[in-house]
Formats: C-alpha cells, sequence, structure tokens
C-alpha cells in the first residue's frame, strides 16, 4: 500500500510514459530538423536537448513498472491513469505512427494487467489516419481495457473539428469514454511568435494551442454532432474557465452582427456540459477557486503530470485548498472513479 500523506484516496489521470520505440521515432525526427515542425523543433532544439535532466525525465517515461510505483508511494499517489507523453506519434509519418500506437497501447495494457490497482490507461491513436484510429481506439477500449485515448492537440496544424477526424470523435462517444486533449506546441500557422522567449512551451503556447483547439470543437459544432463526447481538458482547463462570460458575450454579438451561425447552446454550456478539467500544472488557489465557482467541483479532476511536475506539490495544494473535503474526495478520486470506470 502507498505511504499517504494525507487522507485522500488519490488518481492522478495525466500521467506520462513513451515507448522506447517512439522515443527512438522522436529523435529521429529531432536529428532530421522537424520538418514542417517549427514548434516541435524549438521543443527539440531548447528542452529535449540530451543531458542529465531529459535522461532522468526518459527512465521514468519508459518505466511502467517499480520505478513509477516507488515515485507514487513516495507522494501517496495511489493510482496512475497512464497515457503517451506529447507529442507521442502525431509528429510521425502516419502509417508507422498508427502501428506504434498498437503496440504502445499493448504495452500499457501488460504494464496495467501486471499491476491492476495500481495503473489504468488511455489509448494512444494516431488521428493522421482517422479511420485506423477509430478501430484503435475500438480495440483499445473493448479488447485491452484501456480507459480513454489522449490525443496531443493539432496534428500537422490541424483539428479534430475538420470532419475527416471524427470517426475518432465518433468512436469515442459510442464506446462512452472521454479523450484527454493534451498541449503541444502551437500549430505552425500560429506559432511563429511563440518560437521566441520560450513562448512556444509550457508556461503560454501550450494552452493557447490547447484552448485554441476546444473553441474549435465548440463553435465548430462538434457537441451537436456528438452531444455525449467528453473532453479533458488539463491545466485548470487551459485558461477557458476565466473567459467564459466574455467568449459567451462575444459570440451572441457576433451572432447579431451575422458574423457566426447560431449554436443550439452557448458555448459555455457546452464547455460545461462535454468538458472537464484536471489540476495538472497548477498549484494555484485563486485559479482552483474560479474553477469551482464556473464549473463546481464535480468537473474538476487532480492529475499530477508525473514525470513533468512535482507530484509533491501537487498534492500539497490540493490538501491544503479552501475547499470542502467532500470536494477533495471528488477531485482527487470521486469524479475519475466516475468517468473512467475505475
Ligand atoms: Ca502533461
Amino acid at each position: 500500500m502507498p505511504s499517504t500523506k494525507s487522507s485522500f484516496k488519490k488518481i492522478a489521470i495525466e500521467e506520462a510514459f513513451i515507448t522506447q520505440e517512439i522515443a527512438d521515432e522522436l529523435a529521429k525526427i529531432i536529428a532530421a530538423g522537424c520538418p514542417g515542425e517549427p514548434g516541435f523543433k524549438m521543443m527539440g532544439d531548447t528542452i529535449l536537448k540530451p543531458g542529465p535532466g531529459t535522461e532522468i525525465i526518459h527512465k521514468r517515461l519508459i518505466d511502467v513498472d517499480q520505478g513509477r510505483i516507488k515515485n507514487m508511494d513516495a507522494s501517496g499517489i495511489d493510482m496512475q491513469v497512464i497515457s503517451i507523453t506529447s507529442p507521442g506519434v502525431q509528429v510521425i509519418e502516419g502509417s508507422l505512427a498508427h502501428e506504434l500506437t498498437v503496440h504502445a497501447n499493448d504495452q500499457l495494457t501488460a504494464a496495467i494487467k501486471k499491476h491492476p490497482t495500481r495503473f489504468a490507461g488511455l489509448a494512444a491513436v494516431a488521428p493522421q489516419r482517422p479511420e485506423l484510429a477509430a478501430i484503435e481506439l475500438e480495440r483499445a477500449v473493448s479488447t485491452l481495457g484501456l480507459k480513454g485515448a489522449l490525443i496531443n492537440s493539432h496534428t500537422h496544424g490541424e483539428y479534430l473539428d475538420d470532419k475527416k477526424y471524427w470517426p475518432i470523435l465518433e468512436a469515442a462517444e459510442a464506446l462512452k469514454v472521454p479523450i484527454y486533449l493534451h498541449p503541444r506546441t502551437p500549430a505552425p500557422s500560429m506559432v511563429t511568435p511563440y518560437l521566441d522567449y520560450g513562448l512556444f512551451f509550457a508556461g503560454w503556447g501550450f494552452a493557447v494551442e490547447t484552448s485554441l483547439h476546444s473553441l474549435r470543437l465548440i463553435m465548430g459544432g462538434v457537441f451537436d454532432q456528438f452531444p455525449d463526447l467528453k473532453i479533458i481538458l488539463g491545466h485548470m482547463g487551459e485558461g477557458i474557465p476565466f473567459y467564459l462570460q466574455r467568449i459567451d458575450n462575444r459570440y451572441l454579438l457576433q451572432i447579431k452582427i451575422g458574423a457566426v451561425k447560431e449554436m443550439k447552446k452557448l458555448p459555455s454550456e457546452y464547455f460545461k456540459d462535454n468538458f472537464v478539467i484536471t489540476t495538472s500544472g497548477v498549484a494555484q488557489q485563486s485559479s482552483l477557486q474560479l474553477s469551482l465557482e464556473e464549473l463546481g467541483a464535480d468537473r474538476i479532476l487532480y492529475a499530477a503530470d508525473y514525470p513533468y511536475e512535482s507530484v509533491d506539490e501537487s498534492v500539497q495544494f490540493l490538501d491544503a485548498a479552501l475547499m470542502s473535503d467532500e470536494d477533495k474526495h471528488k477531485i482527487y478520486h470521486g469524479n475519475a472513479e466516475r468517468l473512467f470506470s475505475l
């Protein structure tokens, strides 16, 4: 049993791993200068440069066994919901990317079978091959027992509101599993001004990219087509909860002047009905408070973002957060148990 420092059971749901095969392909792409991926190139030139720091991260990403469990125990994490690290296979050529997801999902499933009370998983899929991705999601959920999928935002600068990707969304809705929309560097068409000063990275560019993707899904009518589709956003909703009133307000103005089509519901209503958010990487009471007021404790889930963030900091933050124990139970584990049928 984990040596819990606090009384709350903890399920962390944005916890990363990688297979050696995917890591090798990403290294080849970085070595080739990341053609067509200026954001990922900047990642390769700065954040992912070989060194002691990246070595530790790689070791932790590869380990879906005792080393990971030891780290979980040290921070009192009962269970990790594990998924492929960003940008996953989405910068890799489509057919190979698909093969790598099948292999990664099998590997993750083997780790979960070995540690069924400690690990659960989200499937990797290759949006480059939407039909195959939908088939793989179905296999991953129905045969392997994975709990959903994780997609690392844009694929070659394209977003999931594009109808060619809808087979993936249709499969997720039919299987009643969520898609974790995880950040990566901004799409090639908008990344240029983010390349300076480190803005492409997790401090700002990731949230801009992923919040844009989310709003494209809402404004693109995805949830009228798939009303039961559930999207998970990390990082306290990538800033969207802060802007909900303004997004609605300007949407209503744009309808009045004929600049956008009227949807069945307000953007904020789609956000509250179809999205849940996680605490990954955010340890700020005011952000949590705002999210609680806008969304309620049923739509916020705990995530540690292992191995990129301090798990201890995330636990200390939530343990000390100004909210009821009942809400802490929901955020730490109850909502995850419901969402993933754990
Ligand atoms: Ca992450």
